[in-house]
């Protein structure tokens, strides 16, 4: 509303894609609401875009980032900022994005979620939800997660391993509460015996094997057949883990399964490149060895993978990084992508591999939305908010000098990649 006017804009010749179908048409907007799609549609508003006979996407949205990671919880600072972090975003046709609120051991969960709320502050290009990370449990957490649900919270955030792990029979503890407040639990699955067993290797992968990644995986399967639990399980990087979600999901089980591009694209070998550059692809789960690549990059095209997120983790080169780079375990792990996710899976799913259009709006949009009921998001249709990337083939380099991530480097750097978002539309 301006002066009372409702502002209507008008998204001509687009080509219109949702995941169970596609309109060549046109798509009228308010300020924040779809209220027309067809395929030609009249109307004397002023606003008018024309998408050039371009794909017209539902605001893609990205479950799992961590801008500005605490550094109370053991984390190291990072750089990226929610407004840079957001700003980056929505440059990359993120309409939406998910953050965490980390507990800290004993805290209210509310109170984590208020204070983690509270950081974005005149601060946002995209629009922010959370999930909630437990890294406690007590005699009160069942009501405390009811608190949570009633604040509009659908997921909590589970870890294995670090400081804010759980044990088994908190995990499972939680898993039996969530099951009955219909909350989905986010896992980071890498069992912490198998890590501190690890730890004596000394190649960076070893100290973190993906033995430890499948055991977990395994566990919280068992634990979600045993409890009911909707779960949700992060950043998926072994074929083995993926065979093990992917039998769970045939027998029937509520099992949600996300990778991230980097998991696509990098495998162990960029551990041996030049000393100081290879502590920008420190990270965990780390990458696996080359033949991991190829099965995960299928079970994205068969529907096995549910959502691509980019755990999007915005440390410095030069300040958290690269001084480890003989003591690669010392350097803060994650990797920056929350900018050029939808490139880099463009043109690595659609381009390279002909997933389908739809199917890539569905591992973007349409999934995140339904799993966390985003209800008004992630479809092009009348009632739903008008969130919409209009999307060009242009073919373009990855340049320092177009990241807005806030950090120094990108791993993407160099890349030459077709897809790109041309225009982006994001309702308040
Ligand atoms: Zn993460």
């Amino acid at each position: 509303m301006q002066g009372g006017v409702i502002i209507k804009k008008l998204i001509k010749n687009g080509i219109i894609v949702n995941y169970d179908c596609i309109l060549k048409g046109d798509i009228l907007i308010d300020n924040s609401e779809i209220i027309k799609v067809d395929k030609n549609i009249e109307s004397n508003c002023e606003d008018i875009v024309d998408a050039k006979g371009n794909y017209v996407f539902p605001g893609l949205i990205d479950a799992h980032t961590h801008p500005g990671l605490p550094e109370d919880l053991g984390f190291k600072k990072d750089t990226d900022d929610f407004y840079t972090e957001t700003k980056a975003a929505l440059k990359g046709g993120t309409t939406t994005i998910f953050d965490f609120a980390e507990q800290k051991k004993g805290e209210r969960l509310l109170d984590a979620l208020e204070k983690r709320k509270s950081r974005y502050k005149n601060s946002s290009g995209c629009k922010y939800e959370f999930h909630v990370a437990v890294t406690s449990v007590g005699k009160d957490t069942y009501e405390q997660l009811r608190e949570i649900k009633d604040a509009g919270i659908n997921s909590i955030k589970i870890y294995t391993t670090y400081d804010m792990k759980l044990k088994h029979e908190e995990i499972l503890t939680l898993f039996d509460y969530c099951a009955k407040l219909n909350i989905t639990a986010l896992i980071h699955c890498e069992e912490d015996s198998i890590i501190r067993y690890s730890s004596k290797n000394t190649s960076f992968p070893m100290t973190r094997p993906k033995e430890a990644e499948e055991n977990m995986v395994n566990t919280v399967i068992n634990f979600s057949r045993l409890t009911g639990c909707r779960v949700y399980i992060c950043h998926v990087s072994s074929k083995d883990s993926m065979e093990l979600i992917k039998r769970a999901k045939e027998d029937g089980l509520p099992i949600i399964m996300e990778t991230c591009p980097q998991y696509l694209i990098f495998d162990d070998s960029i551990y041996n490149i030049e000393q100081k550059e290879r502590t920008k692809y420190i990270l965990s789960p780390p990458f696996r060895e080359v033949s991991h690549k190829e099965p995960l990059i299928k079970a994205c095209l068969d529907g096995t993978v549910d959502l691509i997120s980019t755990d999007h983790c915005a440390f410095l080169f030069k300040e958290h990084k690269e001084k480890y780079c003989l003591n690669l375990e010392k350097a803060a792990k994650g990797m920056p992508g929350i900018q050029l996710r939808s490139s880099i899976i463009y043109n690595l799913l659609v381009v390279n591999y002909g997933l389908d259009i739809k199917d890539y709006v569905k591992l973007l949009s349409y999934n995140p939305a339904k799993i966390f009921g985003l209800k008004d998001r992630g479809y092009i249709k009348p009632g739903m908010k008008a969130d919409l990337v209009i999307w060009s083939n242009e073919k373009f380099k990855v340049n320092m000098r177009d990241i807005i991530e806030g950090t120094d480097y990108s791993p993407y750097e160099g890349f030459e990649l077709i897809g790109k978002p041309l225009y982006t539309n994001i309702a308040l």
